[in-house]
């Protein structure tokens, strides 16, 4: 990592192939892992980690907009792409160019592909209580008809569920309608002679909650990434999984200011003694919640805890290491990662900044490098 001088992302490869094993030894056996990999891999860097999944045999992906499928193409990525959001129609010739299977969000939608006139491989999602995208399942003979158009090329049927991280009876009860409608839907179609695709339910909290389902793929992200999206949720299944993403950045300078004297905008943060501190280059327009400013929250350098001082600013952020002994300029910071016995996990940062580590992640900047190591 040597030469790296401002502030970068380490992405563990070994523990992203760690994490796919893991869920792969717990799902039935015909099961596969349709790796979500929307926002640029909520931050680990989309290329090197689809690149990466498609070495260890993973080829099936999802993403959230086109623009994302075509990246990965752009940059060799093999395999089924399924673009999870909604794609308009004037679009569908580049989802043919690049061999995207598209989300069919509901009837009128799946009309307009067929509509277009190229045979367009396609998903068709089914809404059963999230009501965000999908057809709803009560409408089977609209799902059905989607079967008729010729230039659907249907590949999977899906559909997404909205409480599975939670166990609470009747978050659990929710959650089992929804299980239950999906399959009924099935069932139906079935008896109306349709050949059902491949079926998708999952994504991580699906998984670690109702790994005993029967279908063709999961959906993890934060899972596979070896994160919870909180710290000490509680799931039905708990794995060993490990996490992929490491925040560092470099000391760009250390200063020692007087009794008295302030650091930063605002003058939040003002010295009761003489203290050293150092400025490191990443702020919130890498993606650091801004919130973290003034808190209890802290760097780590030489394995000891910096805590951060003044409000975190655009592009940089103060941390106060009078405790730390002969911190310099060029010094590795550790933001989210292990340095020493002392360790940061995202799931903290991402609660002390009032969030959840998809969010938190996702929102780290274009100006961070991805390491892969
Ligand atoms: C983002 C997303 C996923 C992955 O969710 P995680 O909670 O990160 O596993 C799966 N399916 C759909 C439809 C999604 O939008």
């Amino acid at each position: 990592m040597g030469n790296i001088d401002r502030s970068w992302i380490e992405i563990n490869l070994d523990n992203l192939t760690y994490n796919v094993q893991t869920l792969h030894g717990v799902l039935p056996p015909k099961c596969r892992i349709m790796a979500v990999v929307k926002a640029n891999a909520y931050g680990h860097g989309d290329v090197e980690v689809a690149r990466h999944l498609n070495k260890i045999g993973i080829n099936t992906f999802a993403v959230a907009t086109i623009g994302e499928g075509i990246h990965l193409r752009e940059h060799g990525v093999t395999g089924e792409i399924l673009v999870l959001g909604y794609t308009v129609p004037q679009r569908i010739p580049e989802l043919v160019h690049y061999n995207l299977s598209q989300t069919v969000v509901g009837l009128e939608h799946a009309k307009q592909i067929d509509d277009f006139g190229t045979p367009a491989r396609v998903h068709i999602k089914v809404d059963t209580g999230m009501h965000r995208l999908g057809e709803s399942y009560e409408h089977v003979s609209g799902i059905a008809q989607m079967f008729e158009y010729k230039n659907l090329k249907i590949e999977g049927i899906f559909t997404h569920l909205c409480v599975a991280d939670s166990l609470d009876v009747g978050d659990v009860k929710f959650t089992e309608g929804q299980i239950q409608s999906f399959y009924q839907l099935l069932v139906q179609l079935r008896s109306r002679h349709i050949v059902i695709p491949k079926i998708h339910i999952q994504s991580s909290y699906g998984i670690l909650n109702y790994p005993e389902l029967q279908c063709d793929y999961v959906r993890p992200g934060v899972a596979l990434y070896g994160i919870l999206s909180s710290p000490g949720d509680v799931t039905n299944l708990q794995l060993p999984l490990q996490s992929v993403l490491a925040l560092k950045t470099r000391v760009a300078q250390v200063r020692g200011i007087e009794t008295g004297e302030s650091v930063g905008y605002g003058r939040q943060f003002v010295a009761h003694t003489n203290t050293k501190i150092a400025v490191l280059p990443i702020g919130y327009a890498d993606g650091l919640p801004r919130n973290l400013s003034c808190g209890d929250n802290y760097v780590l350098i030489h394995g000891h805890r910096a805590p951060i001082i003044g409000r975190i600013c655009m592009d940089q952020m103060m941390v106060d290491v009078t405790e730390i002994p002969s911190v310099k300029n060029g010094d590795i910071a550790t933001i989210i990662g292990r340095d020493g016995k002392e360790e940061i996990s995202a799931e903290q940062v991402a609660k002390n900044a009032g969030t959840i580590t998809n969010e938190l992640l996702s929102r780290l900047g274009s100006r961070l490098e991805r390491i892969p190591c």
